[in-house]
């Protein structure tokens, strides 16, 4: 059994549909993820911020959502016999009448009784329920034995709306539902992102969350192998839309690609890796553009390339730096910055310490000034906003002070703001203003992966 995500992307229009179809009628016992399609779920979050304060706005966006399913369904099916176009064009229609329907209802009470978690969730799903029935009936149409399946029936969740921590034991339960589809010699289609709590309300798994659906119930099934299908050959050495000469990674260990995915690159989502390492099944990334290319392979072992693997970027950083009053001992310092920022539930991309002062990099929030006022109990509080945290993944440790000196080559004249190596996850991570970040990525991309 082979599980395979196609991502928003492969999603697009009904070119990249007959080349998803493509794909999965080559593979024997597939079950299939897919996302929304492209731009979708954006547009349903839109609509559900605009809904309370310009409810016509909102209701606009509704319609264009019904306008293009129905016009990417209606130009699927151009080419297909008249009999099973008429059908499939009804069912089709049925449905998007339906999930609209639905969304406006909801955008409707939004607008006189505010908005709330729950309801946000229930709309940024209606992208996946509409993809997913749409492209199993559209496979159907053209010759495949597909099901639809709700994925409320599979993922159950907490209730922490909008990042929902799945619930592996009671998706193990569930997972009967895909394995008797795929005995009964039927494709089970179904839309990653979303499940349900133990209300019976729909959740959220975070934004890339189909790729974490995927995973969990490719862990839940056993399953051979976890595809993730999308528009580049693999993982890259760097985003390639941002550095052109970057190319794919044959294999990376699953902590890699995990490390690559929390530092930025939006390839994956990062929790993708915990289901599929814990059942041991190997992830690939691959290019529904061109799919006899391996792309990249996720697996247990790391292979030591004597060198560094890849290099991502992640914007909005702030650097907060808290050095230590005279009155504070060394350790007690320490332990008391690192408390704050625990009960702040603050996490912490990288940091570098001494005994006197500590530099944290954090995403920047709503919870820095808070942060600020705690800390400055300690000693003085310095913060550096609108810095980027650039971070070369993979690192040998043999060859750490080569990497650095490349890196720190990268970035001439300029002062970094921090600069951390964990030997553990073999990470160096750089902080700089974000004015010079994208020109520091292709540079340092250059001398780390160009030059021999
Ligand atoms: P999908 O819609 O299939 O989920 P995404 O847009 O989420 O696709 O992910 C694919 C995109 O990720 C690529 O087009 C690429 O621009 C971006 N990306 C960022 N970093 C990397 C990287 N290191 N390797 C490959 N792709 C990357
Ligand atoms: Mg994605």
């Amino acid at each position: 059994m082979h599980v395979l995500k196609f991502g928003g992307t492969s999603m697009g229009d009904e070119h990249t549909w007959r080349r998803v179809l493509d794909i999965i009628s080559n593979y024997e016992n597939p079950v299939v993820v897919v996302s929304a399609t492209e731009r979708t779920t954006r547009q349903l979050v839109a609509a559900a911020d605009l809904a309370a304060d310009n409810f016509s706005e909102a209701e606009e966006i509704a319609e264009s959502i019904r306008t293009r399913h129905r016009s990417l369904v209606l130009n699927f099916l151009s080419d297909i016999s008249l009999e099973k176009r008429e059908n499939a064009l009804s069912a089709c229609s049925k449905w998007i009448d339906q999930c609209i329907s639905t969304l406006l209802e909801l955008l409707q009470q939004i607008s006189e009784q505010g908005s709330t978690p729950a309801i946000k969730d229930t709309i940024a799903s209606i992208g996946e329920q509409l993809s997913a029935y749409l492209l199993s009936r559209c496979g159907q149409a053209a010759g495949l034995q597909t099901t639809w399946i709700d994925a409320t029936q599979v993922i159950n969740t907490d209730s922490d709306f909008g990042q929902a921590i799945p619930d592996r034991n009671k998706i193990q339960q569930n997972i009967d539902l895909l394995s008797s589809t795929v005995k009964e010699q039927s494709i089970p289609i179904m839309g990653g992102y979303y499940g349900q709590n133990d209300q019976g309300q729909i959740t959220t798994l975070g934004f890339e969350g189909s790729d974490y659906t995927a995973s969990l119930i490719g862990a839940a099934l056993g399953a051979e192998a976890i595809e993730i299908w999308t528009d580049v050959s693999g993982i890259y050495t760097c985003d390639p839309q941002v550095v052109e000469t970057a190319r794919p990674i044959a294999e990376l260990s699953f902590q890699e690609a995990t490390e690559l995915a929390y530092f930025g690159a939006k390839v994956l989502h990062p929790s993708t890796m915990k289901p599929a390492a814990a059942a041991g099944i190997a992830v690939y990334v691959k290019n529904i553009f061109e799919p006899s290319h391996p792309g990249t392979k996720i697996h247990a072992e790391t292979v030591e390339n004597g060198w560094a693997k890849a290099i991502t970027y992640l914007n909005d950083i702030i650097i907060l730096t808290v050095t230590a009053a005279k009155s504070q001992e060394g350790h007690r310092f320490l332990a008391a910055v690192f408390n704050v920022l625990d009960n702040a539930h603050q996490p912490v991309n990288a940091v570098t310490t001494t005994e006197a002062a500590v530099s944290v990099a954090l995403p920047d929030n709503r919870k820095v000034d808070k942060l600020e006022e705690l800390l400055s109990n300690f000693g003085s509080v310095e913060l550096e906003k609108k810095q980027g945290l650039i971070s070369i993944i993979g690192c040998s440790f043999n060859n750490i002070e080569t990497i650095q000196n490349h890196v720190l080559a990268g970035i001439p004249g300029m002062e970094p703001s921090l600069i951390s190596y964990s030997k553990s996850k073999q990470n160096l991570n750089i902080a700089l203003s974000e004015t010079s970040l994208i020109p520091a990525v292709c540079r340092i991309h250059d001398l780390l992966f160009e030059k021999d």
